[in-house]
C-alpha cells in the first residue's frame, strides 16, 4: 500500500494518525507546525521529535516534495512562472504575480484536466492525476522560499478543475489557513470552477469565506456548449442558480469570468444578454482577452470590442473589470508553459 503523504493531512487527521500510533495528541500540532509553519521538507528536520518517533513516521508516511524544474521571469512585469515536477516526471505550473497589494500565486489543482474546454491548453492531454492537498500548499511554500517574500493571495486557477478534486481541495483550504501553519486568510483565496453545479452547492455548505469564480464565457447554453463540454451536463440556468445559492449562503460576491473570443462570444448582443441573465445575482464580471492557443485557432477580441462589451455590462448595472494581462512574454497563460516545455523535450 502507498504510504500517506504527511503534508496532505489536516490537523485533525494528523491527530487521529498519531493517537493510533500510541502518541500524545499534542504531537500533531507540533508536526503540523513544522510542516506548514516552518515548511520543512524532510522528516528529520523536525528536530524536537525523538529519533525513534521520526523513524516510526518514516515507516508510515512520506513527504512528497515537489521540485522546481524551471523558472521563467517576465521582462515586461514582475511575473514569474514556475514549472514543478511532482514526481514520476509529471509537471505542473504555478504563476507568481506581483501587485501593489502584495504577491498573488496562481496554483494548479490537478496535473492536466478532463473538462475539455476548447480554448484551454491545460486540458489538451487530458487528466494526468489529482494533486494532493500538500502538493497544492507546497506550490505556495516553494515560491515563498524562492522569493523570500510572503504570498498574500492565492487563486486556484492553474491547471485542473478544483471541484473535480473536491476532497483534496477542501483539505488544502483547511491546511493553508490554519494559524499554526501558513495562516492564509480564506478571504484572500479565490477558487475558479468551470461550473460543476452540484459541487458548488457542496462548497456553499462549507460556508468558507473564499471567493468563488465561475468560468462562464458565454451568455447562453448554445454558445457555452460550443466551447465548454461541461455545459452539456449543467445548463446555464443550473450554473447561475448554484452561483446565486453560493452568494446568498456565504454572503460573498461571485466573480464570473468571461474570456472574449473574436466572433464567438464578444458582440454587443452577447453582452446585453449576459447582463440580463446576471440580474439579481450578487456578482462581478471579469473580462479576459482570450490567450491564443495554436491548437484551437481562436483569436482574442479587439481592444475596442472588449471596451464596448464592458460598457454594455456597466451601463446595465453589472460591475465589470478587464483583466490585466501579465507575463505574456513567458507564456504565463493557462497551461502554455508546461505544453511548450514538453514539446521542446519531445515528450
Ligand atoms: N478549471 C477551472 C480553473 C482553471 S482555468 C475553471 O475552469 O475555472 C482558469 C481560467 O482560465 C478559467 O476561467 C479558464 O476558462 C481560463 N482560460 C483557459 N484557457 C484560456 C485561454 N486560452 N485564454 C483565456 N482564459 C483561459
Amino acid at each position: 500500500m502507498d504510504k500517506k503523504d504527511l503534508r496532505s493531512l489536516t490537523l485533525d487527521r494528523l491527530g487521529e494518525e498519531l493517537v493510533a500510533m500510541g502518541e500524545k495528541p499534542f504531537r500533531a500540532r507540533q508536526i503540523f507546525s513544522w510542516l506548514h509553519g516552518k515548511q520543512i521538507k524532510d522528516i528529520d528536520d523536525m528536530t524536537d521529535l525523538s529519533k525513534e518517533l521520526r523513524e516510526r513516521l518514516k515507516i508510515k508516511f512520506t513527504l512528497n516534495n515537489i521540485k522546481i524544474v524551471e523558472k521563467f521571469s517576465s521582462m515586461e512585469d514582475n511575473t514569474v512562472k514556475y514549472l514543478f515536477d511532482i514526481g514520476d516526471g509529471i509537471l505542473i505550473e504555478s504563476v507568481l504575480m506581483r501587485y501593489s497589494y502584495g504577491n498573488a500565486v496562481c496554483i494548479s489543482s490537478q496535473a492536466g484536466c478532463r473538462m475539455g474546454c476548447t480554448f484551454c491548453a491545460s486540458t489538451l492531454g487530458g487528466l494526468e492525476r489529482d494533486l494532493r492537498a500538500g502538493e497544492m500548499a507546497q506550490q505556495i511554500y516553494e515560491i515563498q522560499k524562492d522569493t523570500g517574500e510572503r504570498v498574500s493571495n492565492v487563486v486556484i486557477m492553474g491547471s485542473g478543475e478544483p471541484l473535480d478534486n473536491f476532497d483534496n481541495v477542501m483539505d488544502f483550504l483547511e491546511i493553508i489557513h490554519h494559524k499554526d501553519g501558513n495562516s492564509l486568510s480564506h478571504r484572500h483565496i479565490t477558487l475558479s470552477t468551470c461550473g460543476l453545479a452540484e459541487r458548488i452547492y457542496d462548497l456553499a455548505e462549507r460556508r468558507l469565506q473564499i471567493t468563488l469564480a465561475i468560468s462562464l464565457h458565454a451568455p447562453n447554453d448554445e454558445i457555452r456548449q460550443r466551447t465548454m463540454p461541461i455545459a452539456r451536463k449543467y445548463s446555464f440556468d443550473a450554473v447561475l442558480k448554484a452561483a446565486k445559492y453560493y452568494a446568498d449562503t456565504t454572503k460573498r460576491r461571485v466573480t464570473f469570468e468571461y474570456a472574449l473570443i473574436k466572433g464567438i462570444n464578444d458582440s454587443r448582443e452577447n453582452a446585453s444578454e449576459l447582463a440580463s441573465r446576471l440580474r439579481g445575482i450578487m456578482c462581478h464580471v471579469n473580462l479576459i482577452p482570450v490567450n491564443d492557443v495554436e491548437e484551437n485557432g481562436y483569436i482574442k477580441s479587439s481592444e475596442k470590442s472588449i471596451k464596448e462589451f464592458a460598457q454594455v455590462l456597466t451601463d446595465k448595472g453589472i460591475e465589470t473589470t478587464i483583466r490585466r494581462k501579465l507575463g505574456s512574454d513567458i507564456n504565463a497563460a493557462c497551461g502554455q508553459l508546461r505544453k511548450r516545455y514538453k514539446e521542446n523535450r519531445g515528450v
